[in-house]
């Protein structure tokens, strides 16, 4: 049968996922919110590997690329705290490859547990080399030596750009418009907005395709940039569409003409804490039991929750959020949390009850 994803199904992919990750509807937040709006996540935080999260979308193509060109290892790079190469990681623990991360100072955030909790420890203990390189180091390019190097050890590395946004990665997400796309008939409900963080712009630059490609309306994507200004993040994800369209032999201006992206939860910079997304993995947290991170789903849900609170998502609206994973990175950032919420009790107390 000819379905508009057949050019999708030519390409090649490493299975790293189980199958679609679930859409659950938040009750709670909702009577809390009082706005008639329904939301939803589509938990793509969800996933048996490595912790799961969105990355791992874009690691199927990632490797299945690695594995046709007969590669057996895998260089990277990434901010500190990158979600990206915890999951690169684990991938290459799965598919059995040898996998090296290079690590840039990317964020001026210095808490304790920042360079080495998190996900940090998480690549080091599912046996990637970790490289940290100083500020200023051109992480692609040192990528790169390090690739030298394990060829002239006999491996055949494959070198992934920042984030792996790259146009090969990004299919993940096409992949992921098509899963979101099957719930969606399924449940004989489609999503009136479509809310989801975007960084390296790869996600939404692979769902507006894929929305694109099955006449599903990729106006209904907003997106909350986390990393670059908006006119920054505009061009690179129309860049990438671009990109996108021409592996998949899509010719259509819909997707690019469709983006839409906010700046207005960016706060100071890439990785620094704002007030609203503190507020927003904490609601998240104790309305429903769910766990955003501090770098992109807590701005992103930050920026939806504003929306609904201001009616720019208007009553009878019903949303679906992408939970794109990242909670390692809580762990980086314990002191945003931590410190207003412990009652500490002292060891009398503790004995009062009994
Ligand atoms: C990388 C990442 C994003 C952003 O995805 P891009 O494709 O880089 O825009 C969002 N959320 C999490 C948890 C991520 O790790």
């Amino acid at each position: 049968m000819n379905s508009p994803f057949d050019s999708l199904d030519r390409i090649a992919r490493a299975r790293l996922l189980d199958g679609p990750t679930p859409i659950q509807r938040l009750n709670r937040l909702e009577s809390v919110l009082g706005k008639d709006v329904a939301i939803h996540v589509k938990r793509d935080d969800l996933m048996s590997l490595g912790a799961g999260g969105s990355k791992l979308r874009k690691l199927e193509f990632l490797m299945g690329d690695a594995l046709a060109q007969g590669c057996d290892a895998f260089v990277t790079t990434g901010g500190l705290q990158s979600n990206h190469a915890r999951l690169s990681a684990a991938a290459c623990a799965r598919l059995g490859l040898k996998c090296e991360v290079v690590l840039a100072p990317m964020v001026r955030y210095h808490g304790d547990g920042y360079r080495d909790n998190g996900n940090v420890l998480l690549d080091k203990l599912l046996g990637a080399t970790v490289h940290e390189v100083p500020e200023g180091t051109d992480a692609l390019a040192f990528a790169h030596e390090r690739a030298a190097v394990l060829r002239s050890l006999g491996f055949k590395p494959y070198v992934a750009g920042l984030g792996g946004s790259t146009p090969v990665g990004a299919l993940g997400y096409v992949s992921g418009a098509r899963e979101l796309l099957a719930q969606e008939a399924e449940r004989g409900e489609a999503f009136s907005h479509i809310v989801l963080p975007t960084g390296s712009c790869g996600t939404h630059a692979g769902l507006s395709v894929g929305l694109a490609m099955a006449s599903a309306r990729p106006q209904r994507l907003q997106a909350f940039t986390v990393l670059s200004p908006r006119d920054v993040a505009m061009t690179k994800t129309r860049e990438l569409i671009g990109h996108l369209q021409a592996q998949l032999e899509f010719a259509s201006s819909e997707a690019a003409d469709a983006v839409r992206i906010d700046e207005g939860q960016l706060g100071d910079d890439y990785g620094i804490p704002t007030d609203a997304m503190r507020e927003a993995v904490r609601l998240m947290a104790q309305t429903e039991g769910l766990l955003l991170d501090p770098v992109y789903s807590g701005k992103a849900f930050a920026g939806l929750l504003h929306d609904i609170r201001h009616g720019a998502i208007p009553p009878g609206s019903s949303v679906l959020f992408i939970m794109t994973g990242g909670m390692p990175g809580l762990f980086a950032y314990r002191e945003v949390f931590d410190a207003d919420q412990v009652r500490r009790t002292s060891s009398s107390m503790l004995y009062l009850d009994r």
